[in-house]
């Protein structure tokens, strides 16, 4: 029988890229979204096809899902700073009340459920590589905290569902993931110096730019995600890409693939930017046989084709999504 797929943040970057996997692997996809930072372009292409339908709602609220359901991948989250300090409220509801609806669905339904968590976790890291166990280096109250602690919460609940009601659940701890959907003004760094280098602008550095991280090309944690999803392993694992950068180098290597003849500027390092970051795959790799296969100049290339590709207004409305009503003051 046709197996059942629930996806929160199925609009979102990372949801809407499970969508079509899961649709192209025979599932029937059930794809939620309250549309806050997602964006229903992402997954118009699905809206024709039999084996998917959308469902516009805010999983903080009571979730019905009619039939039977046999997994649940759960992406809905605000993941960028700039959008976890316009909408903190919202980021730590999604992931604790938001997660624990879905627990609650998933006990019901006798679904396996996926939860998507983070680097995050590890905070500022004070071990590098990071390795599952480690415990992380997180400040509650800065301005990550929300999104840092709603995943940590998250974790949490999602292993005593697991220990205390038996149910069959999957972590993933997401590595920083490029690729075509990302929204481009959600301030994070790959779009955002992809947006000022095809407008002529000065690349942003913020710091010195000595700080790192790891960038994983989207094809490849999907398919880390695909595989824990039908693994039978139940503690976090780590997906991404070992092969780290100083934010300053990859602004420069931006500038060389754009041809851009702008030059950087520093701005202040924001509060808590975690100073390094990179996956320990080891845990991967062993129970899972993944690792990724695509590099970054082949990743980038596939992802600045794809910036160039949107309309010219979009690459020029420079201004941060419109949360309005969202927005809890
Ligand atoms: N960053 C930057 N310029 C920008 C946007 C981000 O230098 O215009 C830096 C940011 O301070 C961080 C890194 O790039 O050190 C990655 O930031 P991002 O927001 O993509 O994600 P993070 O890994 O911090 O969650």
């Amino acid at each position: 029988m046709q197996k059942r797929i629930l996806i929160t943040g199925a609009a979102g970057f990372l949801g809407s890229h499970l969508c079509d996997r899961f649709i192209k692997e025979g599932y029937y996809v059930i794809a939620m979204d309250n549309l806050i930072t997602g964006d229903l372009k992402n997954i118009e292409h699905l809206f024709k096809l039999e084996d998917f339908e959308f469902c516009h709602h805010d999983i903080t609220k009571f979730i019905h899902v009619p039939g039977q359901l046999d997994y649940i991948l759960h992406f809905a989250s605000p993941a960028s700073p700039i959008d976890y300090l316009k909408i903190p409220i919202q980021t730590l509801k999604v992931g604790s009340l938001g997660t624990h609806n879905l627990l609650g669905l998933a006990k019901e339904k006798n679904a396996r459920i996926l939860i998507a968590s983070t680097s995050e976790i590890y905070g500022d890291p004070l071990v590098h590589p990071q390795t599952e166990d480690y415990f992380g280096n997180v400040n509650t109250i800065g301005p990550r905290g929300v999104y840092d602690e709603a995943k940590r919460f998250q974790e949490s609940i999602t292993m005593a569902y697991h220990t205390f009601h038996g149910l069959e659940t999957r972590i993933v701890r997401i590595f920083n993931t490029y690729g075509p959907r990302m929204r481009l003004n959600d301030g994070r760094v790959i779009p955002a110096f992809i947006g000022q280098a095809l407008r002529g602008e000065d690349l942003t550095v913020f710091g010195d730019g000595t700080q790192t991280r790891s960038f994983c090309y989207v094809s490849d944690q999907i398919e880390g995600i695909y595989r824990l999803l039908l693994s039978d392993y139940h503690l976090p694992v780590n997906i991404g890409n070992p092969h780290e950068i100083t934010i300053g180098d990859f602004a420069e290597e931006i500038m060389r693939l754009t041809n851009t003849k702008q030059k950087v500027i520093y701005k202040d390092l924001p509060q808590n930017d975690p100073l390094q970051r990179q996956p320990d795959i080891t845990l991967a790799k062993k129970i899972l046989g993944w690792e990724p296969k695509i590099d970054r100049a082949e990743g980038m290339k596939i992802t600045l084709d794809y910036f160039k590709s949107l309309p010219e207004e979009e690459l020029f409305k420079k201004e941060h999504k419109d949360f309005g009503k969202h927005i809890i003051k």
